[in-house]
């Protein structure tokens, strides 16, 4: 074992790469062994799970993820970090790690492919913050037949995104597909650099195929969250939005937080 997550080897992979961690990718690195084994417990992954790891860095997650699944493919933005990724997972024959932004990643092929092989395909990943809502969204909206996923978010999101009074479009998908729970908090003194805020693992198990015309429905309802959801869905339904309200039996002065996820999934029946 190498537990790259051990202060003094990343400091070693940093400083022999001359690695700056990039703001501008969010970079903070896990430095804390037992901070990482816990998100691993976390997670109930085994070898018949293949993970998909958004973001390795220098490998720390990725290495402990490696000992318990099948599988571990790793999408990495900084082609910076290729030649320590080399050095650091390079020897481990069940780890993939493929550069490219994972937003531009077409997940659906990506699982089906993997699931042919395994019974399980989850996603584990410290999500860089500056963009975690478009990562969720664009995993939950792909439709792809996953099992689970589970991020590391900063703390007050995690707490936002598992609070039922609290609704947003990314909640509703959210609970369209499953359900939601926090994990786990993670101080920020187990990273380097250290972020500003505290830190969170969340999970969300997946139950239901995500419905695609959900994604323009919670757009168009929350363009703009003050106004009723009569003004905001007229954009989309023109003069037909009364009669669709009334057939849904959605008051038409209701502020869109406070519909239901079955208000939505019924209003998808009229695009
Ligand atoms: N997994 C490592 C750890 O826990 O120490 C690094 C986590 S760091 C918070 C976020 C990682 O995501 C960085 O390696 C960063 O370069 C990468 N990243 C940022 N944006 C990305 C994107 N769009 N696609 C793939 N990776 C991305």
């Amino acid at each position: 074992m190498k537990d790259i997550a051990k202060k003094s080897h990343t400091m070693y992979l940093l400083d022999k790469y001359q690695l700056q961690a990039s703001k501008k990718f969010g970079q903070n690195f896990l430095i804390d062994l037992n901070t990482i084994k816990k998100i691993v417990e976390t997670t109930h992954i085994n070898q018949s799970t293949c993970v998909i790891e958004i973001g390795p860095g220098i490998g720390a997650l990725s290495e402990q993820l490696s000992y318990h699944a099948g599988h571990v493919v790793c999408y990495e933005i900084d082609t910076r970090l290729k030649d320590v990724l080399n050095e650091s997972l390079g020897e481990f024959e069940n780890i993939e790690i493929i550069f490219q932004d994972f937003l531009t990643v077409d997940l659906k092929k990506v699982v089906e492919k993997y699931k042919q092989d395994y019974q399980d395909v989850c996603i584990v990943a410290n999500l860089p913050y500056y963009i975690t809502s478009d990562i969720l969204e664009h995993i939950i909206s792909s439709g792809a037949q996953l099992t689970s996923i589970h991020a590391m978010v900063q703390k007050e999101v995690a707490q936002k995104l598992t609070d039922t009074n609290y609704k947003s479009p990314l909640t509703l998908m959210i609970e369209s597909v499953g359900d939601i729970s926090l994990d786990m908090l993670v101080s920020k003194n187990v990273f380097s650099p250290a972020p500003r805020v505290d830190s969170a693992i969340i999970s969300i198990r997946i139950h239901k195929p995500y419905e695609p015309l959900l994604t323009p429905i919670l757009k168009a309802s929350f363009t703009q969250k003050r106004k009723t959801i009569y003004n905001n869905l007229k954009g989309l339904f023109n003069e037909q939005t009364k009669n669709i309200l009334e057939e849904c039996h959605i008051l038409e002065n209701k502020r869109p937080e406070e519909l239901a996820i079955e208000d939505y999934l019924n209003l998808t029946k009229y695009l």
